[in-house]
């Protein structure tokens, strides 16, 4: 297995401490088991476990995730060929992924603005929070993955869901105040998600990259301001670790939005951090990938 960039490691020490980025750095070394998502919108959990049993897949539930689950016997890949996989009944979506929408907790009958979509996790797992009544915009620039996000969406048959293929800095102009709630799942530099058996998932690890990222998140986060209707919830969320892009990111939004107040909300996973108020710090472990997730209300 390869080694870890240095300054990243030195940087992991300085903010969680040597004992905590040790645990992280471990957890990195893990081959998690994949996890699932019961569409909701197409099948109950009862269904999807008794033909996981008939097939001999063995799974345990995931306490506190609703409709997820964790598959002991089959490999990601096996499971995504399944017939549950193919016709949208399951969803293979990691824990930390699933975190986002459990934060933002979306209404049925809502309308909701998911700013940077795909392949859309975290938009079909909205649609069944929302049992499919509403409407969720899910904004998407790339081509490629504006295509499986539409497919995703298909799919699982989340047809309250609306894609559109659009720079989500913008969306502001044409939709000023138009949302209950926003999710931005911003890109980012990744960090939560660095798997010590993919040297891809680290080798464009720098503080350039940190920084990059950093300015398109300041720049969606100004539009999921503008397009939140007044009272509207804002969940901002991101996979990586980088204090610069998560709660450096939120100090600067509070300043730049004083009309948004950091909301305090609880998450199903036991390694977490709280750098601030309305923030946790989803730590990688066994079970998960990293995650940051923050909570804000604007007011009314
Ligand atoms: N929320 C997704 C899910 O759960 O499946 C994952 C989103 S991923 C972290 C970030 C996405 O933002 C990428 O698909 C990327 O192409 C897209 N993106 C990057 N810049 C964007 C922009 N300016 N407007 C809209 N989407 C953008």
């Amino acid at each position: 297995m390869s080694k870890l960039p240095k300054p990243f490691v030195e940087r992991l020490e300085n903010q969680f401490g040597k004992p905590a980025a040790d645990a992280i750095s471990a957890a990195f070394k893990e081959q998690r088991r994949p996890t699932l998502r019961v569409n909701a919108l197409k099948a109950s959990d009862e269904e999807v476990m008794g033909l996981m049993r008939e097939d001999g897949i063995q799974f345990e539930r995931i306490r506190g995730i609703p409709h997820a689950m964790a598959v002991k016997n089959r490999s990601s890949s096996e499971l995504l060929e399944s017939y549950l996989a193919q016709q949208g009944s399951i969803y293979l979506q990691g824990i930390a992924s699933m975190l986002a929408p459990l934060a933002l907790d979306p209404r049925p009958g809502e309308t909701v603005l998911d700013l940077c979509a795909a392949p859309g996790s975290k938009t079909t797992q909205m649609a069944a929070m929302m049992e499919g009544k509403g409407r969720i915009v899910a904004v998407e620039e790339d081509e490629v993955r504006f295509q499986k996000l539409q497919n995703t969406a298909w799919m699982q048959g989340a047809k309250m869901v609306t894609p559109r293929q659009a720079d989500g800095t913008l969306v502001h102009h044409e939709e000023p105040e138009a949302y209950d709630r926003v999710l931005l799942d911003a890109p980012c530099s990744a960090e939560g998600r660095i798997s010590l058996r993919d040297a891809r998932s680290y080798s464009f690890w720098s503080p350039k990259n940190i920084a990059i990222h950093a300015k398109l998140q300041r720049r969606l986060l100004r539009s999921a301001a503008r397009t939140l209707k007044p009272g509207g919830t804002l969940v901002y969320s991101t996979c990586t670790l980088a204090p610069e892009e998560n709660e450096g990111m939120m100090k600067w939004f509070l300043g730049e939005f004083p009309e948004f107040a950091p909301v305090e909300f609880d998450l199903p996973v036991s390694s977490v951090r709280r750098p601030g108020k309305g923030m946790i710090i989803a730590l990688p472990t066994k079970e998960h990938e990293g995650a940051f997730i923050a909570k804000l209300q604007k007011r009314r």
